[in-house]
């Protein structure tokens, strides 16, 4: 039998919008599976608690096998390889997320021989951020546009 190529797509996750759920799911026409890793800041209060956002992703997947919850913390290519990923599946947004992910995906391969895949994110999800999802969850708009229904 062939090797399985798992990803792992990391990420704060914070909270998971309809621009990630669309990098997994394309993700899924490159891999066999994809390991979606909540990275972990201990010196970060995140906006949406960890359970919430392990419990929704579980949610979201509960029926394709193919994709599986974790979280870790400490060097993404460590988590890598304890969830028997060989990639790092990334978005790439814009040219400064370009610059990021390039770094990132240097830093990466330099520590471990993992390579990263990046997909462009569709036209009509490039300026959707976490950052901005939460921001408009403080002046009390409804972000359900911006997140994946269950
Ligand atoms: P991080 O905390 O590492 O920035 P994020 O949860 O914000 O984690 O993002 C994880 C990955 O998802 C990154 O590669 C990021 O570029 C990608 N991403 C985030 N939003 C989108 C989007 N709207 N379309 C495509 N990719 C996205």
């Amino acid at each position: 039998m062939t090797q399985q190529r798992i990803a792992l797509f990391a990420g704060s996750f914070d909270p998971f919008t309809i621009g990630h759920k669309s990098i997994v799911d394309r993700g899924l026409q490159l891999f066999d599976g994809i390991v979606i890793a909540i990275g972990i800041n201990p010196a970060k209060k995140p906006w949406q608690p960890l359970e919430q956002r392990i419990a929704l992703l579980e949610k979201i997947y509960a029926d394709d096998s193919r994709i599986k919850i974790a979280t870790f913390s400490g060097l993404t290519v460590d988590a890598a390889r304890r969830f028997g990923a060989s990639f790092l599946l990334r978005g790439v947004r814009t040219v400064a997320d370009f610059e990021y992910e390039r770094q990132l995906a240097d830093i990466n391969r330099n520590l471990s021989g993992i390579e990263s895949v990046l997909i462009y994110a569709l036209p009509q999800l490039a300026s959707l951020s976490s950052s901005a999802v939460r921001e408009l969850a403080s002046h009390g708009v409804d972000i359900s546009p911006y997140v994946p229904t269950i």
